[in-house]
């Protein structure tokens, strides 16, 4: 291996300690710390895994964590009515209804109704919005966090040619906004892309956020490229425990690039990192303090 491991759990970290500076001068202020409200609906262990880690690392920063845990059985009208409910609750400044949904319920009904002003996730279509406009935005977890560790790797992406395999809402496109507003030259790869190996092999900056394990192979990826993969798979092992792997071949891909986020260990930590930032700035723009700075 050449290319450098770039520790998404080490720039993670690092980010919840400053949130966590930041959440108590923002009680200083507010006289109350910031609130997140986590919903998960049913009981998908992967959902049940990620909300208790959310909740536990909004514990960790200091903020307020409201859990609502509820059957699968609930009808759309009820998590509707809960959501609203949420929206107007001064306590919380973020609100995370963790998809996927029962299929009874309208997921995209669900995002629309939630405040755009606590939408931490950032999948409700005014922040997509304001994000594919230049706006001040609550930008999706997952891409925001990708830009950080291209932006330490890399410093200033202006001109670099960039390639998001992708096309997701709460992945490729926004990361390609993002990228977008960084001024490098962005290409979005998809299933329906012709030739995806060439296309890859022109790239300076590689995000693969595909869902298919070691997809993005060591010959496509040009000498001295960042490579940042998004992707979580799981493959099926003797002892039954199963092996996640990205959507890049690490081991081949690490022969040739400059730097390479792991599968785990990479993006995965700044997702949660990032949904702490999301609900600090949410809590400071419905103060109407300025941004808090440093993140
Ligand atoms: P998604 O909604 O399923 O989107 C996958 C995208 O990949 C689609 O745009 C699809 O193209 C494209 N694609 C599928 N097969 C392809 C192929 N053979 N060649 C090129 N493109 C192809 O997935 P997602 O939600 O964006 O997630 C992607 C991956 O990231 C998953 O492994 C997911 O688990 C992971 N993820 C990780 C985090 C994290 O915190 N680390 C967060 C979110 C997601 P079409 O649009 O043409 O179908």
């Amino acid at each position: 291996m050449s290319a450098k491991r770039i520790d998404g759990k080490a720039a993670a970290l690092t980010i919840r300690q400053r949130v966590a500076e930041l959440v108590s001068q923002f009680a200083d202020k507010t006289g109350r710390p910031p609130g997140l409200a986590t919903v998960l609906v049913g009981e998908d262990p992967a959902s049940a895994v990620y909300v208790r880690s959310k909740n536990r690392a909004t514990a960790e920063a200091g903020m307020a964590s409201f859990a609502h845990n509820l059957p699968d059985t609930i009808s759309e009208d009820e998590l509707l009515q809960l959501v609203v409910g949420l929206n107007a609750d001064d306590h919380v400044d973020g609100i995370l209804v963790q998809l996927p949904l029962p299929k009874q319920i309208n997921a995209t009904r669900v995002i629309e109704t939630i405040d755009p002003g606590k939408d931490v996730d950032g999948f409700h279509p005014v922040n997509a919005g304001r994000l594919a406009t230049g706006l001040p935005a609550l930008v999706p977890c997952t891409p925001l966090g990708c830009l950080y560790l291209l932006k330490t790797e890399l410093g200033d992406l202006a001109g670099l040619d960039a390639v998001v395999i992708g096309r997701s809402n709460i992945v490729g496109k926004p990361m390609t906004q993002l990228l977008i507003g960084e001024s490098a030259t962005v290409t979005i790869a998809h299933s329906r892309t012709r030739d995806l190996p060439a296309v890859v092999r022109r790239a300076d900056i590689v995000v693969a956020a595909v869902g298919r394990p070691e997809m993005v192979r060591g010959d496509w990826i040009k000498p001295g490229a960042t490579v940042i993969d998004v992707g979580i798979n799981r493959l099926p092992t003797d002892d039954g425990k199963g092996r996640l792997v990205g959507d890049v071949a690490f081991d081949e891909a690490a022969e040739v690039a400059a730097a390479i986020t792991p599968v785990p260990g990479g993006v995965g930590p700044m997702t949660i990192a990032m949904l702490m930032r999301n609900t600090l700035v949410a809590a400071h723009r419905r103060a109407g303090l300025e941004d808090p700075e440093g993140l």
